[in-house]
């Protein structure tokens, strides 16, 4: 717009300056004359022809800006537009000598001009900070969206970590990049827990496998014992490898036991459960025990909690977490053993004040075969508390590990489970 302008005014000192060529200062002075008043309702030309000591002569600006020196060259200057109220508007204008040494300034009121560019870069910061701000807020939605992304995805690994190889990540149908990774890492999961099933297949399908040559095995040395003199030496050598396949036998039953457990296939067995007598039972049971080893139990157990669930198993389990205390802590030791009822859930607690299991180690103990270093010296093989929590988890319950200080806190909690009709 200025350029416009610049040109403008250029165009009419052109005609000005053709006109004093031709007619000399008069044409000059009635062209100035003529076009002021033709301009007067819109004025935002000026003019102004001065003398050699700049007076000026004709024209609609009655002196010559000051600080304009007389160079032929473009100025920007104050004009006055109101006296009262001295508003000025800013007037841009050409000014230089005619032949004749008479001074002539031709320019225009850009008062419109620098307003619009006033409004302009007003416009334009306006617009700056809005969009600023605007990206902020974007952003802030964007990676807050992102995060909690990344936070379902972290919230589900965990979950598997922790156990639960079952849960999935969650995928939308946007089929964005993050429904992408949850997809390929579902895939890989899906993978994962058939190879973990497969693993747990061969060991189940191993130990059935083995169980019937074994038993003969067994057998056949029972056999041979009975031909021998009981007071030989390979008689008590057949004795020993009978031991050895009883307890081989063992194991593999009680892997057996779990895999079936596990595969929810002992449901049958669930009926009423009078949990007050079957912990009482468990403590009869491990009365001499406890006895032998000097140490000291202490039993809190409520009374008529009845609920759903197989006895056997639930003795079984039990039974395997408390022969554990009395186990692994040393004699004279203090065992503990409780039943309340929350609202709708049963907790059994059974606790000692022996060698306890570093946190580090609850969860693997939970593992076939998985003993702690400092116990491989005890009898027994590791798979005690994977049937625990085996049958736990056929009753929907959970079991946690905690430490007693010193010692080892079991705390199991089962839902209380009425009877179906
Ligand atoms: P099993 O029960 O099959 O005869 P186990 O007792 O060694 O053998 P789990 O009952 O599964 O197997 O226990 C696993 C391991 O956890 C044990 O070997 C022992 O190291 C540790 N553990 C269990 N209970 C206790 C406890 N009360 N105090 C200290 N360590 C324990
Ligand atoms: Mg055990």
């Amino acid at each position: 717009m200025t350029q416009q302008m610049d040109s403008t005014i250029q165009a009419e000192i052109q005609g000005l300056a053709e006109r004093y060529d031709q007619e000399g200062l008069q044409g000059l002075s009635e062209l100035i004359a003529e076009r002021i008043n033709r301009q007067q309702a819109t004025g935002n030309s000026i003019y102004l022809l001065t003398t050699f000591t700049l007076q000026p002569l004709v024209g609609n600006l009655d002196r010559w800006p000051k600080n304009a020196s007389i160079n032929n060259d473009w100025i920007e200057f104050q004009l006055e537009i109101n006296e009262q109220t001295s508003e000025t508007h800013v007037a841009r204008a050409k000014i230089f000598r005619l032949p004749g040494k008479y001074g002539l300034l031709v320019g225009r009121d850009i008062h419109q001009l620098t307003e619009a560019k006033r409004r302009i870069i007003q416009a334009l910061t306006w617009g700056l900070a809005i969009m600023v701000m605007l990206a902020f807020l974007g952003g802030i939605v964007l990676s807050r969206r992102t995060v909690r992304k990344i936070e379902r995805i972290n919230q589900t690994t965990q979950s598997i970590m922790s156990g639960d190889l079952s849960r999935r990540v969650p995928v939308t149908d946007r089929n964005d990049d993050f429904d992408q990774v949850a997809d390929n890492l579902n895939q890989m999961l899906d993978r994962i827990q058939m190879l973990m099933e497969d693993i747990r297949r061969v060991s189940d399908n191993i130990a059935h496998d083995l169980r019937t040559p074994l038993a003969r095995l067994r057998q056949h040395l029972e056999e041979a014992r009975l031909e021998e003199d009981p007071s030989s030496k390979s008689a008590m050598n057949l004795e020993q490898s009978i031991k050895e396949a009883d307890s081989l036998l063992g194991t593999f039953n009680a892997l057996l036991r779990i895999a079936r457990i596990e595969a929810g296939q002992v449901r049958a067995g669930f009926g009423d459960v009078d949990f007050h007598s079957l912990l009482e039972d468990i403590v009869e049971f491990y009365e001499p025990l406890i006895e032998e080893k000097n140490q000291t139990l202490e039993t809190t157990i409520d009374a008529n909690i009845v609920s759903q669930g197989d006895r056997d198993l639930l003795f079984q389990a039990f039974a395997n977490v408390l022969e554990n205390a009395i186990k692994y802590t040393p004699d004279k030791g203090n065992l503990s053993v409780s039943l309340i009822r929350l609202n709708t859930e049963l907790v059994i607690t059974i606790a000692d004040n022996g060698p306890g299991i570093p946190a580090s180690e609850r969860d693997k103990v939970f593992r076939r075969f998985y003993r702690l270093d400092q116990s491989r010296s005890s009898s027994g093989n590791g798979l005690g508390l994977s049937m625990v929590s085996a049958v736990v988890s056929l009753h929907n319950g959970s079991i946690d590990l905690e430490d007693n200080i010193p010692g080892l806190r079991t705390i199991i909690r089962l839902p209380m489970m009425k009877k179906k009709a």
